[in-house]
């Protein structure tokens, strides 16, 4: 049966809407209409955990009672969302008396208006009514969302203004970037990546948009970051929406903050779109928690990059060896041997358990799970190439499931 509703767009700005019922569906319903600026009067005796939490901070109006005739004086527009459907079917009728539109939860044709589903995408809104088939207005609903999201749908009335956005793209898998994320590289003109962001991604992108590599390679420096920061800032200044993509977070080891100085100081608008970071991912996906109730109180995310007894390092390695909670090493697979030997000098157990995450989220990630002392022989001995994470702490000894390589080396490291 096609729907025979009349789809409109209610001004509700300062309107009173009363609310009957204070269960999963005004739950659901009553921050749409406090977004749309509604003063809510909500008559329930008992609500949801939730929406009590909205009655404490929003301008809602929790009325703690049972609903009466009058509840419905001065509103503009009413659910009846209450699991009695006597109670429902009585605020219907008063709604129909005093001629106001009335959304009736448990039966939508008994009421003379109905909920369509909603969507948003950068200030659109969409509304799908089926005629009764929630279901599939929903999922038409977000079908064209994600399609907006994806530029599947172009609606590129609306072009990105010039500008620069810093986003992290997580640790590689193309589902692991966050929604802002991918919804400003669908609207990029240029994009700057680097190699451990998700590459992925970059194949969706549209025949015009120009990608070029940062092509940072470990410890050396195949385009210099004055290069990066200049490019970023020039082709924004030339009219174009520049997404730079990083691997993880973009402030997580990853020089974001450069970009953003940058750009700043060359008045470029620039936006930061924070990532899931590898130093997090990567334990997570290898069904280590970083921390853990008894075990771990504290995680330290450690760069690899300098030795230890390099002048330039930052760290306090007698102090990392101390520590009790979990150690989480970036960038260090090259010197782990070192890394291992300072913490145990400064009292890490030589037994502690560590556990090595290689390319997480992508398709050859595989962990291996050996001990302080012998941490450096595994990553030898099978052969670890970066990008990996290097966990340090009892969380790491946390073995679960089956597909987690143990590692056992017979030849004690002393
Ligand atoms: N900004 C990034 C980190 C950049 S430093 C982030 O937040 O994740 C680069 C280091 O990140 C690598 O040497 C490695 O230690 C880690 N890394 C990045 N992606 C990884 C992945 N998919 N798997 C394991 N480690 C990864």
């Amino acid at each position: 049966m096609a729907d025979q509703h009349y789809l409109a767009g209610l001004n509700l700005v300062g309107r009173t809407v009363v609310v009957v019922g204070g269960g999963s569906v005004a739950q659901r319903r009553i921050p749409r209409l406090l977004a749309a600026g509604a003063r809510v009067r909500l008559i329930s005796p008992e609500v949801t955990a939730a929406v009590e939490a909205m009655a404490v901070v929003d301008q809602l109006n929790w009325q703690r009672r049972r609903y009466a005739e009058g509840d419905l004086d001065n509103a503009w527009y009413a659910l009846a969302a209450t699991n009695d459907p006597v109670v429902n079917a009585q605020v219907v009728a008063e709604a129909e008396r005093r001629r106001l539109f009335c959304v009736r939860a448990d039966d939508g044709d008994l009421g003379s208006a109905v909920t369509p589903a909603v969507g948003e995408h950068e200030g659109l809104t969409i509304g799908v009514l089926s005629g009764g088939e929630p279901r599939r207005s929903a999922a038409v609903r977000t079908a064209l969302i994600e399609a907006l999201y994806e530029g599947v749908i172009d609606d590129s009335a609306a072009p990105a203004a010039p500008g620069v956005a810093l986003v992290g793209g997580g640790p590689g898998d193309p589902g692991l970037i966050t929604v802002r994320g991918r919804r400003l590289l669908s609207r990029a003109d240029l994009v700057i990546t680097d190699r451990l962001a998700p590459q992925r991604l970059l194949e969706e992108l549209p025949s015009h948009v120009e990608v070029i590599d940062a092509a940072k390679i470990p410890y050396g420096r195949a385009m210099d970051q004055d290069h990066i920061n200049a490019a970023l800032v020039n082709a924004a200044k030339a009219g174009k929406f520049v997404v730079r993509l990083k691997g993880g977070d973009p402030f997580v080891f990853g020089r974001g903050f450069e970009e953003l100085m940058a750009c700043v100081e060359a008045g470029v608008p620039v936006t930061v779109v924070p990532g899931v970071t590898s130093a997090f991912a990567a334990p997570a996906l290898a069904d280590v928690p970083v921390s853990h109730r008894g075990l771990a109180h504290e995680i330290v995310v450690v760069s690899g990059h300098a030795a230890p007894d390099d002048p330039s390092s930052l760290i306090d390695w007698p102090a990392l060896g101390r520590l009790r909670g979990s150690l989480v090493l970036l960038m260090a697979v090259q010197r782990i041997g070192a890394f291992a030997d300072v913490l145990i000098e400064h009292g890490r157990p030589a037994d502690t358990p560590v556990a090595v995450i290689q390319e997480a989220s992508l398709r050859g990630q595989r962990t291996l799970r050996s001990t302080l002392v012998k941490v450096a022989d595994t990553v030898v001995g099978e052969q670890v190439r970066p990008p990996a994470v290097i966990v340090i702490g009892a969380v790491a000894g946390l073995a679960l499931r089956e597909g987690a390589l143990h590692v056992r080396h017979h030849r004690p490291a002393e």
